[in-house]
């Protein structure tokens, strides 16, 4: 394609700015939004590659969540209990900074509550629930986690495979579709710029001036700017390779309205398995834990392996009694770090990082965006 010389005016208007933010996820806007709170004047460009943004911010299961009970549990024995309630914390405050920020009925926010499926291998979980609340009772001043079993058949699951069901009153799920749009729309009304179909290429930090090289279908174009967030989660190392996450996809099914008994969102299996009501539907997802190795990956493609177990625990466990179709299946891919911790860090004199909310980013993308943005400006 033959590159025509750009006019002044596109340089001064277009592809000078004083800050640029690569990656449209919930972090990229939540970074673009928190940094115009601090610094109206400044002039702020989001560049993102999809048509929208067409990472794990649209693609996750909308579950409002902070941890269930085994997921706490192995976090405690993993990074002991200071971390994991450090980590419990930043994910509530995050979930409250979001809906303040766009308001429950944009983001479809409903608090239908939150439950755990606990099978044979785990129900040794229920002596541990009041260690649990107690830990969590700082933060908010009451029970988090109940048993209630009669929900078993109340519910629709199949009662001869599900030891005990656990409740936590505190979890809601959102709609992820209209908190992107929200989010997105939000940014424009605050005067930041979304740019999408623009593929990244490279960042030259020149220590005055960072340049931010980037294609286009139209062709290639430069930015010039002071400062550069990069918020590209499980992609960041095409950026730059010195950092690494660990990808992992997450595969989701959705069925069709059904007759549903149940409305909340659910987990089992520390959290590796998650299913909710979608209106009448039913969402499932997860199933990573069947096959680390094959999900460690940036590929957007489903497979025959993990969508097979997703749809006969929806048979046998979920769904035993109704009849359903599946209607839609798809991806995504989300960055794990070792410390379960978003890293918010310097890459260079002028460039920042924030990324790897470790399958969490509706409670943890607002505070790492505000974190990466406080970042930016000192
Ligand atoms: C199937 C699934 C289910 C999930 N369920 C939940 C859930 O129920 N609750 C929850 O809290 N979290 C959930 N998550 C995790 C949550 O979605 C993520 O933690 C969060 O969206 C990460 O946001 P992000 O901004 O870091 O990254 P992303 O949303 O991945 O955004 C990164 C963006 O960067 C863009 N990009 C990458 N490289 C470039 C480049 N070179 N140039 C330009 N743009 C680039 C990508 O196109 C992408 O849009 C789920 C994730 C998946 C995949």
């Amino acid at each position: 394609m033959t590159a025509y010389p750009l006019s002044f005016w596109e340089h001064e208007s277009f592809l000078s700015r004083d800050f640029i933010i690569i990656g449209g996820g919930i972090i990229g806007l939540s970074t673009a939004i928190s940094l115009h709170k601090t610094a109206p004047n400044a002039t702020i460009t989001l560049l993102e590659r999809g048509i929208f943004p067409s990472g794990a911010s649209t693609k996750n299961a909308g579950f409002a969540c902070f941890g269930s009970l085994t997921e706490i549990l192995s976090d405690c024995n993993r990074i002991g209990k200071d971390a994991t309630l450090a980590i419990i914390e930043k994910r509530w405050r995050g979930l409250e900074i979001l809906r303040k920020r766009l308001g429950d009925s944009a983001i479809g926010y409903e608090q239908y509550g939150g439950y755990e499926l606990l099978f044979d291998e785990q129900k040794q979980a229920i002596e541990q629930i009041d260690q649990v609340n107690m830990l969590l009772r700082p933060l908010f001043g009451q029970k988090v986690f109940s048993l209630d079993n009669s929900l078993i058949r109340e519910f629709g699951f199949a009662p001869h495979k599900i030891h005990s069901l656990i409740k936590n009153p505190f979890e809601g799920q959102i709609h992820t579709g209209k908190m992107m749009k929200s989010l997105t729309q939000y940014s424009s009304e605050l005067g930041i710029e979304i740019l999408t179909g623009i593929n990244v290429r490279e960042i030259i930090d020149e220590g005055s001036v960072a340049r931010v090289r980037c294609s286009h279908s139209s062709g290639d174009i430069t930015f010039h700017t002071g400062k550069v967030a990069v918020c590209t989660n499980a992609l960041i190392s095409e950026l730059l390779p010195e950092y690494t996450i660990k990808p992992g996809r997450g595969q989701v099914l959705i069925t069709s309205p059904i007759a549903l008994k149940f409305k909340g969102v659910f987990h089992f299996d520390e959290g590796f398995f998650y299913f909710r009501n979608v209106g009448n539907r039913v969402l499932f997802g997860g199933g990573r834990n069947i096959d680390f190795m094959g999900e460690e990956t940036t590929e957007l493609q489903t497979t025959k392996r993990i969508q097979d177990r997703l749809e006969e625990l929806l048979y046998s466990v979920i769904l035993p009694d109704t009849s359903f179709e599946i209607e839609h299946r798809w991806a995504g891919i989300m960055g794990f770090s070792n410390s379960k911790l978003p890293i918010v860090q310097k890459s260079s004199a002028n460039v920042v990082v924030g990324f790897g909310c470790n399958g969490m980013g509706i409670a943890l993308g607002s505070e790492t965006g505000r974190e990466t943005a406080q970042l930016l400006l000192e």
